[in-house]
């Protein structure tokens, strides 16, 4: 099956890299919980952490349709990878999309040469879906603004530097929205690791808890320069982070459907290759016709955002399908393998154990759902 822009010789650059580099050392780091450091080092040489910055501020200056399909790749080998530049890279568009110049100019070529890296802080712990519950907040104080609170779950927490935080600027404001704003967080005092949390899959990357105590930022890190901005922000910058989920989902698929149909031409039972049994090629064809409808929604997405469109209803419908489909394709890859899949020697328990944070991440199906269901019904009024 075709992988999308395979001819692309940057994603023709990250599948070597994944099949030389990534395949031989995932499932050994993967299981220790080691962070990939050399791996990531070489990302970063790639120029990864400049994917979709565009070259006047140092990045590579992907398509999104590009980048969909290097995240494929990436994941294909091994998912915990594209996790480490999925929320750096919210964080760039973020201060791409919204910033002033002089804020793209300050950061975008730091972020882009992978030296300034982090993630996202938005998550707290009562508060995922609903964050506009959320109670972090910064107080405006002379030149800076200083925060207070607490945020949970943030992948790369630990070996990045670098962080959009989005906190309370007015938590009297109605609706709440108004009174959140999206800052440029550098680690300094006041700013510190909390737990680590220890994952069922997704491991490698590191997911820890951030604490923020009188923690001071300058005012000149507040993205765009206006209060009240954040939620909008952030929720422009998921639409991103949707794209790389959505791939993220081709890509496991792809990986769990291709060691399964190779697999299922050379176990034998009953005198013949499994795959000679009908009850198995009806999986085949079930899982090989679900992830090329996903890559095709994935593929739809991202180039509607290539061409500046508004892409909320597209990137969640990817989202949901392509996510739900590498959910789906794992546990078939596991049936077809039978009880070694079960084992750690092949990497099908990995992909299984990877799934379902897909499921959850970048907004949980149910509420992508929601939004899907409420720009349908904007677009087909009665
Ligand atoms: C490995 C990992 C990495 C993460 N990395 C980050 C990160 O880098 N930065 C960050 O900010 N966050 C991060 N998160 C947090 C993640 O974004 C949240 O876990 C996610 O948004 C869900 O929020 P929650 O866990 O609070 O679940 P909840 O919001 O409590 O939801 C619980 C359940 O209720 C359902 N639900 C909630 N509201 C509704 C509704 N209105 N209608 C129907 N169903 C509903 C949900 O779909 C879900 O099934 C990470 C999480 C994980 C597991």
């Amino acid at each position: 099956m075709a992988a999308v822009a395979s001819s692309d010789p940057v994603v023709a650059q990250i599948k070597r890299f994944v099949d030389r580099e990534v395949i031989p050392v995932a499932r050994d780091l993967e299981l220790a919980d080691e962070y990939p450091e050399q791996l990531v080092q070489q990302m970063k040489e790639m120029g990864l952490f400049g994917a979709i910055i565009p070259p006047e501020y140092g990045g590579a200056g992907l398509s999104f349709s590009t980048y969909a399909a290097v995240i494929e790749e990436l994941t294909r080998g091994w998912m915990s990878l594209s996790g480490v530049i999925n929320s750096h890279l919210i964080m760039a568009y973020a201060v791409l999309t919204f910033g002033t110049e002089e804020q793209r100019r300050q950061w975008l070529p730091a972020m882009a040469a992978g030296e300034k890296r982090g993630g996202i802080c938005l998550t707290e712990s009562h508060a995922g879906s609903d964050l506009q519950a959320i109670r972090t907040t910064a107080q405006r104080d002379g030149d800076n603004y200083v925060v207070n609170g607490q945020k949970f779950y943030i992948t790369n927490g630990l070996h990045g530097n670098t962080f959009a935080l989005l906190a309370r600027t007015d938590p009297a404001a109605t609706p709440r929205h108004r009174g959140m704003s999206l800052f440029v967080a550098e680690k300094g005092p006041g700013f510190s690791v909390g737990q680590k949390f220890k994952k069922l899959g997704y491991r490698g990357v590191d997911t820890v808890e951030l604490l923020f105590e009188d923690y001071h930022v300058p005012m000149e890190n507040l993205i765009g320069r206006t209060e009240g901005q954040g939620f909008k922000q952030v929720m422009s910058g998921l639409e991103v982070g949707r794209i790389n989920v959505a791939a993220r989902g081709v890509g496991l698929a792809r990986a769990a459907f291709e060691a399964a149909i190779k697999y299922a031409q050379q176990r034998n039972t009953f005198g013949k290759p499994i795959a000679q049994h009908q009850a198995i090629q009806l999986k085949l064809a079930d899982m090989g016709t679900r992830l090329e409808a996903a890559r095709l929604l994935v593929r739809q997405a991202a180039e509607k955002k290539d061409a500046g469109e508004r892409v909320d209803l597209e990137a969640g419908m990817a989202k949901l399908f392509a996510t739900e489909t590498a959910q789906h394709i794992c546990l078939e890859a596991m049936r077809i393998h039978g009880g070694v899949a079960y084992m750690q020697d092949l990497p099908v328990e990995r992909f299984y154990r990877d799934a379902p944070l897909l499921l959850i991440g970048e907004g949980t199906n149910e509420i992508q759902s929601l939004v899907i269901a409420r720009q349908l019904l904007e677009r087909y009024p009665v």
